[in-house]
């Protein structure tokens, strides 16, 4: 055997197929979702290389995942085959995709794997947060064999095939050129030489279970299983026998009517592929024939989140001549990273699929959603969008324009009924995940404003979770502005507390207590409901709506005291110059001796708070 090139892996990839190889074990069975889901993704990658170079694939040639068990004959032992006709690797694909880390999600895998060490938390429970790619081989396998060949092209007119080999106990690979030759016409051919404690896979009984539960929602291509059934065919042979006999007693006994006797049968066994993914994709299905069950296992299979969906929507519409079916997913939690992401933010979870093939999920400019919305997990799937339409064609036409719009009002339609929801822990649930969602709507979206705002609920010193209709219900009469007291991060209880409310409250005013940095946002873009205005109760100038009979007395009263304590303010602003504008008797305090208020036309405490903060 003639030397083959060897290569250290990058030192990453080292500690994470140690991992997979010691601690993941429990975690077996999801090689098939990885390797099947990459297998997917080349023959994705094909396909869309194909629409700019027609030498890549054309058009005719079949794209299929096929898996195959083959039990050794020992008996003791065996190995998986899944092969692929996607796009392939080249020698130096093999050693950089699969020897090195490039993706991002295995080195935030790391890190959390570190810090779970560190907490003495389960690494297993990463595995469903984070695809552990290919490297997952090595759950089930003790040495994995990738043999690969792209696809012709101009540049590369004869690529010659390649196998990728490596093995658990060594921390290097080889990468030499396949000694049978361009055994495949295209695409990746994946062995597994499966460890003994793996042995369960060579079941197809297992494998298809295992492709149902991970793959059959998440992967467009047909995906075979290889399968060897034993059948009866007539036993060719044993008849002619018989006929030769027959003609010998015609002879004898000319006038017997013939009997039809049954054909001599025989046991063979041929081979066959069954097609385990053969249902059509759960939206192209009637929603009554969906269970809530599968509406949840293709949530998680397809949009790869852990967690169930809080609520979902499968409807079909027709906008600019196109019709299609969509289902719109609300996620129960929001992701972190969302809130670190620009206004333009375009997720990757609105995937738009032309009768079943995924075309995009780049929305462009004008089909984008608005962030506040952009959390979605939508999947469209188009009757008629011309065929082979590219990304680039499809963001001209008007169908993602107008999809947007017929989006959003699901959504928004969505995000009523679960505000008006009758259940209380339904509700609870959705405003815990969707409040600041609602508010940056609110601010963001002009075009639906309104229905936002609407949605929007707060604690007050009264009652818990009150929407501004309710407020305005409620308010004193008289009364010509919706009062709301705002510091980041307060408990509303300590809101309530504080002296700025007292007043209001002793006077039998509702107050809106904001805790939100979204919240102050909020009053300042929305300005007022119904025409009401907001006013913050921290700033000076504070009116109530009551004051007109009390205003005479109440001037009086003032311009007593201010003669009375005139020594005692003149004494406070000459001590206190330097940190307040000025001092002067206020009437809006009731038990607190003294506040320290905002000018009204300053900020309020909040931001200047802020300010202060980021100078500091
Ligand atoms: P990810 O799929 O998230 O990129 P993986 O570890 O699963 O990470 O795969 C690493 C890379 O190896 C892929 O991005 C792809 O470039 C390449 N790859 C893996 N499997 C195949 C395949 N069957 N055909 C072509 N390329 C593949
Ligand atoms: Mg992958």
């Amino acid at each position: 055997e003639s030397a083959k090139p060897k290569y250290d892996y990058q030192s990453d990839v080292a500690r994470m197929r140690k991992i997979v190889i010691n601690s993941l074990y429990s975690h077996q069975e999801i090689f098939l979702r990885e390797l099947v889901s990459n297998a997917n993704d080349a023959i994705e990658k094909l396909r869309l290389t194909a629409l700019k170079d027609k030498n890549v694939w054309d058009g005719v040639d079949p794209l299929n995942i096929t898996i195959k068990a083959v039990k050794d004959e020992d008996g003791n032992g065996g190995s998986i085959i899944i092969s692929d006709t996607g796009i392939g690797m080249s020698p130096d694909d093999l050693r950089t995709n699969l020897g090195t880390l490039a993706k991002s999600g295995t080195s935030d895998f790391l890190a959390q794997a570190d810090k779970d060490k560190a907490d003495g938390t389960n690494q297993g429970n990463l595995i469903g947060a984070f695809g552990l790619g290919f490297y997952s081989s090595f759950l089930v396998a003790d040495r994995v064999y990738v043999a690969s060949l792209p696809p012709k092209t101009a540049k590369n007119p004869n690529p010659a095939q390649h196998v990728f080999h490596s093995s658990s106990e060594e921390n290097s690979f080889e990468v030499y050129p396949d000694p049978r030759g361009n055994t495949l016409g295209r695409g990746t051919e994946i062995t597994l030489h499966l460890k003994k404690d793996a042995l369960e896979y060579l079941e197809n009984e297992r494998l298809s279970a295992l492709v149902e539960k991970h793959s059959s929602f998440s992967t467009a291509f047909p995906i075979y299983l290889f399968n060897q059934k034993t059948t009866e065919v007539v036993d060719e042979e044993a008849e002619a026998e018989d006929e030769e006999e027959a003609v010998v007693e015609e002879e004898v006994e000319e006038k017997k009517e013939e009997v039809e006797e049954p054909p001599k049968m025989k046991s063979i066994v041929v081979d066959e592929w069954l097609h385990l993914n053969s249902r059509p994709a759960i939206w192209m299905r009637d929603p009554k024939d969906v269970t809530e069950e599968e509406y949840k296992r293709f949530y998680s299979a397809f949009f790869k989140d852990t967690k169930e969906p809080m609520e979902w929507q499968h409807f079909s519409a027709e906008t600019s001549g196109v019709s299609f079916k969509a289902i719109i997913y609300l996620p129960s939690e929001i992701e972190e990273t969302y809130w670190q992401q620009p206004l333009q933010y375009q997720s990757k979870d609105i995937r738009i699929m032309n009768k079943g093939v995924f075309i995009t999920s780049d929305l462009g400019e004008d089909g984008a959603l608005p962030k506040w919305a952009a959390w979605a997990k939508v999947v469209v799937d188009a009757d008629d969008l011309p065929l082979m339409v590219s990304r680039e064609t499809l963001q001209s036409t008007r169908f993602l324009k107008q999809l947007k719009g017929v989006l959003l009002k699901r959504i928004l339609g969505m995000f009523s009924k679960l505000t008006e929801s009758d259940e209380p822990e339904k509700f609870e649930e959705f405003h815990k995940t969707f409040k600041t969602v609602i508010k940056l709507g609110a601010v963001e979206d002009l075009k639906n404003r309104d229905k936002l705002a609407a949605m929007a609920r707060w604690h007050t010193n009264m009652r818990n979770l009150t929407s501004l209709d309710q407020y305005l219900e409620h308010r004193k009469q008289g009364q010509k502005q919706i009062f709301f007291l705002s510091e980041m991060g307060k408990e509303p209880e300590e809101l309530a507390e504080s002296v700025f409310v007292e007043k209001l409250h002793a006077r039998g005013y509702e107050v809106l207590l904001l805790n939100e940095p979204l919240d102050e946002i909020f009053v300042q873009n929305v300005r007022n409901w119904k025409n009401v205005p907001f006013q913050d109760v921290a700033k000076v100038g504070l009116k109530f709506g009551d004051e007109a009979l009390a205003e005479e007395e109440e001037k009086e009263q003032q311009k007593m005291y201010e003669e009375k304590f005139k020594p005692l303010l003149d004494y406070l602003r000459k001590k206190a110059f330097k940190v307040v504008r000025d001092v002067v008797i206020s009437n809006r305090l009731v038990t607190s001796p003294v506040a320290v208020v905002a000018d009204s036309h300053g900020y309020t405490a909040n931001v200047q708070r802020m300010m202060s903060a980021s100078n500091a």
